[in-house]
């Protein structure tokens, strides 16, 4: 079939050609993709606000060898309030690129597209930003298989308590006193930070406390148990991924997003 449908959100673009773009898309039914835009550099171009980073898309791709070119789509949701307002531009944008970083292409991942949806739709209805990059980071995290260790050592396995935690962004997550020197840089995080992010990844968008403010603590401690993750390696990342997806193919009632 040289026609392929599919739902996404507009990561970014870049020049292609004399008077074409390229456009990096996170897709609920393939994952990540690039798709060629065919007139998208031209003054007067008839795609309007369709390739702004953060525009849902309805999309109709052409498969013409190697590389896909978008023949129809219509605007879901423009998410213009997002990109209208700097406060909200920045973590809506740096969510984009977190998901565009983990993601390989054609790595589909529909339940990481509804959560990065509630998490625009979270920004939009005025949720603390600082919150909302939080719960989404650590939904992100326990989808993808990059869930941190907080109750056991993640070195040793033992179970870890107390109102102060040894956290390691390198080992994985706490440690106990006996590791606490072997995991690398260990961080002293108060426990009720590590609870926090327990409730935070099973809370909805919509349960999502309006007037609370995320915690810069936890802010602080996932950006770099981030970092640290993706530092270890492609193998690894690549490990996880393939478990992940032949989890999601064994499935019953796998919905036809594979097929
Ligand atoms: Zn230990």
């Amino acid at each position: 079939m040289p026609f392929v449908k599919a739902i996404g959100l507009v990561l970014r673009t870049q020049p292609w050609r004399e008077n074409d773009k390229l456009v990096f898309l996170f897709t609920r039914e393939r994952g990540r993709l690039l798709a060629g835009a065919r007139g998208g550099r031209r003054p007067q171009s008839h795609w309007g606000g369709a390739l702004e980073p953060l525009t849902e898309l309805d999309l109709l791709f052409y498969q013409k060898g190697d590389h896909l070119l978008i023949t129809q789509w219509q605007i879901l949701r423009s998410h213009c309030d997002l990109r209208a307002e700097m406060s909200l531009c920045g973590p809506a944008l740096y969510l984009v690129e977190l998901v565009g970083a983990l993601l390989h292409e054609e790595d589909p991942h529909p339940q990481l597209y509804e959560e990065l949806k509630g998490a625009l739709a979270a920004l939009s209805s005025r949720r603390s930003p600082t919150l909302v990059t939080n719960a989404f980071i650590l939904k992100m995290l326990s989808l993808i298989g990059y869930w941190p260790s907080l109750e056991k050592c993640a070195l040793c396995g033992r179970m870890v308590g107390g109102s102060l935690f040894y956290f390691s962004p390198p080992a994985g997550g706490v440690l106990c006193p006996v590791c606490r020197h072997l995991g690398g840089i260990a961080l002293t995080v108060p426990g009720e930070v590590l609870e926090q992010a327990r409730q935070l990844l099973q809370a909805s968008w919509e349960t999502l406390p309006s007037h609370a403010r995320g915690s810069e603590e936890l802010s602080d401690l996932l950006r770099l148990f981030l970092a640290a993750q993706l530092e270890k390696g492609h193998s690894a990342v690549q490990t996880f991924r393939a478990k992940m997806r032949q989890a999601e193919r064994s499935l019953p009632s796998s919905p036809s997003f594979w097929t």
